[in-house]
């Protein structure tokens, strides 16, 4: 553990960034020069989860200044920071120390000491409302699958997210629920959902379930219990990391769109009830006048 001897990996700036936590100090790979004290170096668009409402999502982030020329004399602290490029809201910024740095100048590779010594926002601070309405108290781990899938612990961030979904499916199931009522759905899915519920498994409850969701809820046209079933149905005994990983993201992603699909469908709903019961209002006004002609409010 603490044995100074073992050879660690040379990361690219953009992995140490977006994939150690803070307190790694790490030799890592910029793209840039080298001259005495002084280091120029690109400082690379980053894949990030942003967590504003519009998004939701990996996005790109911008740094605020595409190029950096530091002086490490003897260290250099510096902060970078990004913006997302979909929302233009959230932003990030990083604090780094830069020790040594040696160039390789004739492939503009630099190769340096940096310790990360904080990030702000930590990732699982950030929540935004509708994935908390839908997972309720597990947000958590939630977000420490979402912090696992930025580092790719694939096995880690599986793990997490599956947990999420087990311990909130009754929440999960209940909001469900909820938007069929609400969008007053027909024949039997209501009923199957209920009895789905009772089972102690996500799984085994969603292998219950025989009806139709309603089309708003859908992804992609399937039915999104279907498609967490699936993923969270695969042994991941054998499966590389890497195969986590990609169980993880789509659990995520499903999980995401089916909790924004479960809001669109009552602000929908909202709206056109909104607009049904301004036109009612409207047609009962002008077929009984508002002040009967013979007299019959009070007067002073
Ligand atoms: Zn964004």
């Amino acid at each position: 553990m603490g044995d100074k001897s073992v050879k660690q990996p040379v990361l690219a700036l953009k992995d140490f960034l977006t994939g150690s936590p803070p307190g790694t100090l790490c030799s890592v790979r910029l793209t840039g020069v080298a001259a005495g004290i002084s280091v120029q170096f690109k400082v690379p668009v980053l894949n990030l989860y942003c967590t504003d409402e519009a998004c939701e999502d990996f996005t790109q982030f911008d740094p605020n200044v595409s190029e950096r020329t530091v002086h490490v004399n003897p260290d250099a602290d510096i902060f970078i920071s990004y913006r997302c490029r979909h929302c233009r809201r959230s932003q990030k910024t990083y604090a780094l120390r830069i020790t040594e740095a040696e160039s390789f100048t004739l492939n503009e590779i630099v190769e340096a000491r940096i310790l990360k010594y904080g990030e702000l926002p930590e990732v699982n601070l950030a929540l935004t409302s509708r994935i908390s309405k839908l997972i309720g108290q597990d947000r958590d781990f939630f977000y420490k699958g979402v912090k696992a899938e930025c580092s790719g612990l694939g096995i880690a961030a599986f793990t997490y997210y599956r947990r999420v979904v087990e311990n909130q499916k009754d929440r999960i199931f209940d909001e469900i629920i909820k938007v069929c009522k609400r969008l007053g759905v027909t024949g039997d899915i209501v009923a199957e959902l209920e009895k789905a519920k009772k089972e102690t498994q996500f799984t085994k409850a969603v292998g219950l379930i025989k009806s139709e969701l309603p089309d708003s809820l859908k992804i992609d046209n399937h039915n999104p219990l279907t498609l967490l079933h699936d993923a969270l149905s695969d042994s991941i005994h054998n499966a590389s990391d890497e195969d986590c990983l990609a169980l993880a993201q789509s659990i995520r992603v499903v999980l995401s769109k089916l909790a924004e699909n479960l809001n669109f469908a009552l602000q929908q709903k909202a709206e056109l009830m909104g607009a049904v019961n301004l036109l009612l209002n409207r047609k009962n006004k002008n077929s009984s006048p508002e002040k009967p002609a013979n007299g019959s409010t009070k007067t002073d």
